[in-house]
């Protein structure tokens, strides 16, 4: 089973040999890989993958990494997703820039994968805190994406894994309404056929583990449209 812990990653890149290496450095670095080789496969599997960060070659059949780019940012959807442009020559990414593409950053070919990984970590610092281990804060609650430790008020809580995946989810967005199919696909994965119901068994473990040592529910039941923190 796939962890909700572990970022999901689209790469589109036409080379066959740059693809597998890639992928490969990524699902090494515990990264759930997505592969496209043209921009209208990747459009595609932009919404059925949901990745949380993109990286897009430049140089593409058809339509060009900067046009997918430009849709990427322009569809609702995928537009709070990161991506990073791959291209090939300096002048390039100074085209990138200048065409206002909405990238959120710039990879020279050839590039070193450390320096890349770098770069994709810094994109989800921001975007998915808690699937590069950051520590997360919510009120008078703690969360150590690292080593799994949660505290309230300095008491360490018990959670099941479940619940801290629910609660990770939770804590990088406070104050968003998460409908139960956004959090089965987020927290149980989207090749897992769970029921909806389930969604609320463990949203009530979690509200009762976060209450453990007193404190009031910090979790929202939104009638009709889910379930958020604050
Ligand atoms: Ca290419």
């Amino acid at each position: 089973m796939v962890s909700a812990a572990q970022p999901r990653v689209l790469v589109v890149e036409d080379e066959a040999a740059q693809l597998e290496i890639l992928s490969y450095n990524l699902e090494a670095e515990g990264f759930v890989v997505s592969k496209a080789q043209n921009g209208e496969e990747a459009l595609l599997l932009v919404e059925e993958d949901q990745p949380d960060i993109v990286l897009l070659d430049w140089m593409l059949p058809n339509v060009s990494g900067i046009e997918i780019c430009r849709q990427l940012k322009k569809r609702p959807s995928t537009r709070a997703v990161p991506v990073i442009m791959i291209s090939a020559r300096s002048e390039e990414v100074d085209r990138v820039r200048g065409l206002e593409t909405g990238a959120d950053d710039y990879v020279i070919k050839p590039y070193s994968v450390i320096e890349l990984m770098a770069r994709v970590r810094a994109q989800l610092r921001r975007t998915r805190p808690a699937s590069v281990g950051a520590c997360l804060e919510y009120q008078d609650i703690l969360l150590d994406a690292e080593t799994h430790r949660v505290t309230r008020s300095g008491n360490i809580l018990k959670l099941g894994p479940t619940e801290f995946r629910l609660l990770s989810t939770f804590m990088e967005k406070p104050g968003r309404v998460w409908s139960r199919d956004q959090l089965l696909d987020r927290v149980w994965g989207r090749d897992i056929y769970v029921d909806t119901r389930t969604v609320d068994v463990h949203v009530g473990r979690l509200r009762k583990a976060l209450c453990q040592f007193g404190g009031s529910d910090p979790l929202r039941t939104v009638r009709g449209a889910g379930y958020a923190l604050g």
